[in-house]
Parts: C-alpha cells; sequence; structure tokens
C-alpha cells in the first residue's frame, strides 16, 4: 500500500463515534504507516498490532473513544503519555497543533518522532516516565494515558487546566481494567467509566519522588476519594 491516506471504507461506522472532527481525523491519518511492513494488510483491521519491544498499537475503535472523550478543539493543549508507534498522536494533531508526547523507550520515541515529522505532523516526543507528566508544558486542556496504570498518577492530575479532561485505562492487571474520563470541575474531580479494555502496563521507570509535594497533597486526596486510591 503506497497511498498515503486510509482506504475509502475507513474508519468503520462505529455507533457511539458521533464527533466529526475525530470521525476526519481516523479516515485522514495513513495507519499502515504506523505498523511494521508485516502487519501493513492488516493496518485497517479494527484490531491492536503489535509494534516491537512487546509493545502495541492501540484498537482504532479505542483510539476514536478515548479521542473523542477529550472533547478536544482545535486550540486545545494536549499530552499523551505512551507515543508508541506514534498513531495516536497523529489522531490528537490531527484536530490540534499543540501536541505533546512522552514514551519510556527511546527506540519507540525516536521512531514516532520520524515519523511524525515526516508525515507534517507537529508533535514534540520525549523520552521519560509519563507518570511525571511535562511540567514545561501544563496546563493540558486534555491527558491521554495510553498504558494501564494501577493508580492515577497525581501529577496528571496537577497538570490539568481546570475544566481539562483526563483519559486514563486503570487497573492492576490486563483482565481488570477500566477506561475513566477524569474531569478537573470547579466542585472537584468527577469520574466517568467509559469502557472496559486492555492496554500494556504503564511501567514505573523513575522513582518519583514527590511524596512531599504540596501541590500533589490535595490531589492525591481527592484521587483517594474518588477511587480508593
Ligand atoms: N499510543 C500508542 C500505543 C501505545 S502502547 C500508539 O498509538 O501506537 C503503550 C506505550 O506506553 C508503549 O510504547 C510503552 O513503551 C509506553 N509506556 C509504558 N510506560 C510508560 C511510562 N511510564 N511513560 C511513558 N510511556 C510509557
Amino acid at each position: 500500500m503506497g497511498a498515503q491516506r486510509p482506504p475509502a471504507h475507513w474508519p468503520p461506522p462505529w455507533p457511539d463515534i458521533t464527533d466529526r472532527a475525530v470521525l476526519h481525523a481516523m479516515a485522514t491519518v495513513p495507519r499502515h504507516l504506523f505498523v511494521p511492513e508485516h502487519y501493513r494488510d492488516q493496518a485497517y483491521d479494527d484490531m491492536p498490532l503489535p509494534i516491537g519491544f512487546e509493545q502495541t498499537i492501540s484498537q482504532p475503535y479505542i483510539v476514536a473513544l478515548m479521542t473523542q472523550a477529550l472533547r478536544l478543539r482545535p486550540t486545545s493543549r494536549v499530552l499523551e503519555i505512551g507515543t508508541g508507534s506514534g498513531y495516536q498522536a497523529a489522531i490528537l494533531a490531527q484536530i490540534t497543533p499543540h501536541v505533546w508526547s512522552i514514551e519510556t523507550l527511546p527506540e519507540l520515541a525516536q521512531a514516532a518522532q520520524k515519523r511524525l515529522a515526516a508525515l507534517g505532523y507537529p508533535v514534540q516526543v520525549r523520552v521519560g516516565d509519563g507518570r511525571l507528566g511535562w511540567p514545561e508544558h501544563a496546563p493540558f486542556d486534555a491527558i491521554i494515558v495510553t498504558a494501564a496504570a494501577p493508580d492515577v498518577p497525581p501529577a496528571l492530575v496537577a497538570q490539568l487546566a481546570e475544566g481539562g479532561r483526563l483519559v486514563i485505562p486503570v487497573g492492576e492487571t490486563t483482565w481488570d481494567q477500566l477506561l475513566w474520563l477524569i474531569q478537573k470541575t470547579p466542585g472537584g474531580l468527577r469520574r466517568e467509566l467509559l469502557a472496559e479494555v486492555r492496554f500494556v502496563p504503564l511501567v514505573a521507570t523513575m522513582s518519583v519522588g514527590q511524596e512531599d509535594d504540596p501541590a500533589l497533597v490535595a490531589v492525591r486526596q481527592q484521587l483517594q476519594e474518588l477511587f480508593g486510591q
């Protein structure tokens, strides 16, 4: 497949994906250029695929569902945790030019950055532990985590703008993960259950060392009330 665009029948009709910007992004970003060559003919099947290093590019429907839940506008500032292939970042960048993405594996980060640049997506990728967020560019209107965490990292909630939205799979194992939307409202944090999901784990690569950070104490307390974490 040499084309730079998905085939005409893509995306499939997902009844609950109605956001036009999301559907347009799905119809525009060439997913086949984000998967290993060996899997290219499966790029427009609605399923996750391996991208090396025991990681996967997410199922397209889940990408659409998570992106829709962020309610992005062309001015939104978005942080992604788990760059992987860069596909989700490209979908975000199709909607807003203000996208930052953190990946823990240098090989994946480098390949994704190169691929995104070659396709003209202005995403800034950096290697690091996404649980810490990217404070230099906070606050974010939206944060999307594409690996499953046992707990919601407090730094991510702290880096959300007022009214901001965080979409994150939470679960201890592969089999108990729930996809949550967390909103920062003037009245406090709110959560909404989006789906049951299966993601690779969000790994802890650095000691967070933020236990005494006063800015995170209130966030931790709110998360405890919300999730019992
Ligand atoms: N969004 C990706 C799919 C990501 S798979 C895509 O569209 O292709 C999850 C990714 O999260 C993997 O690449 C994994 O290496 C990365 N990851 C795991 N723990 C992380 C952490 N603590 N910080 C940043 N990235 C992490």
